[in-house]
C-alpha cells in the first residue's frame, strides 16, 4: 500500500496520523525534503497557515512541496491545509503565500467574522451519510475554477453567503481540501477517500 505523509512543521499532525493509523495506512510525518521524497501523498493539517508558510520556507520545504504538487502528488488539506493548497488567498497576513495547486480563492478566517467556531452535520458529495463537520476559525472558498468539483457547502445562514451557501469542500484531480477538520473524531471516511486517491494514482 501507499505511504501517506503529514506535513508536520505545524498543526494538528497527531490527529491525522491517528486517522491514517485507524485505516491501516502507513503514515510518515514530513518535516524535511528527504521525508517528502518517501511519501506517495501528503496531508496538510489544520493549524495556522501563516506559520506553516513561514516554517516551510525556513525548513526549505516550500519549493520541494510546490514541485511535488505540481508534478501530481495527491494532497489533502484541512482548514489551514486548505489555505495552503489554494491558488489564491484573501485576508492572509502581510507577505503570506500559499503552496497552491487547487484553482480556488480562499478567504482566511472567513466564518470568524460571524462566529469563531461551530459544528454542523454536512452532506458531502461521494459520502452516503452526512459528516459531523467541526469548523475552527475556518476559511471558505470564495471562488472555484471550472475544473474544481464542489463537494460540500454550508447552507446560507446570512444573506451575504449567497443562496447556495459557502463552499467548504473541494476536489481537483488528486487534490482535496476541506474548511473543516475531518481528523477530529473517529469518522475516517474522508481520509479513506483520500487514501483511495493516493492508491489509484
Ligand atoms: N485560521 C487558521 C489559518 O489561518 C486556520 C484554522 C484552523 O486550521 N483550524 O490558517
Amino acid at each position: 500500500g501507499p505511504t501517506v505523509g503529514v506535513f508536520a512543521l505545524q498543526g494538528d499532525v497527531r490527529e491525522h496520523l491517528h486517522a491514517l493509523d485507524r485505516l491501516g495506512t502507513r503514515a510518515l510525518p514530513v518535516r524535511r525534503p528527504e521525508e517528502l521524497d518517501r511519501v506517495d501523498g501528503l496531508i496538510v493539517p489544520g493549524g495556522e497557515s501563516s506559520t506553516m508558510d513561514k516554517l516551510a520556507r525556513i525548513f526549505e520545504l516550500r519549493e520541494p512541496l510546490r514541485e511535488r504538487i505540481a508534478a501530481g502528488m495527491p494532497a489533502f488539506g484541512t482548514c489551514a491545509g486548505m489555505i495552503m493548497l489554494a491558488d489564491r488567498l484573501l485576508d492572509g497576513i502581510e507577505g503570506q503565500e500559499t503552496l497552491g495547486g487547487i484553482d480556488i480563492t480562499v478567504r482566511r478566517n472567513a466564518f470568524g467574522r460571524q462566529v469563531d467556531s461551530f459544528e454542523t452535520g454536512l452532506a458531502v458529495d461521494g459520502l452516503d451519510a452526512p459528516v459531523h463537520a467541526v469548523f475552527i476559525r475556518a476559511p471558505w472558498v470564495e471562488e472555484a475554477g471550472a475544473r474544481v468539483e464542489v463537494l460540500a457547502r454550508v447552507p446560507a445562514s446570512a444573506p451575504e453567503h449567497g443562496a447556495a451557501g459557502r463552499i467548504v469542500a473541494v476536489r481537483q484531480g488528486p487534490l482535496m481540501a476541506t474548511s473543516f477538520h475531518p481528523e477530529v473524531g473517529n469518522d475516517d471516511r474522508l481520509h479513506r477517500l483520500f487514501v483511495d486517491l493516493v492508491t489509484q494514482s
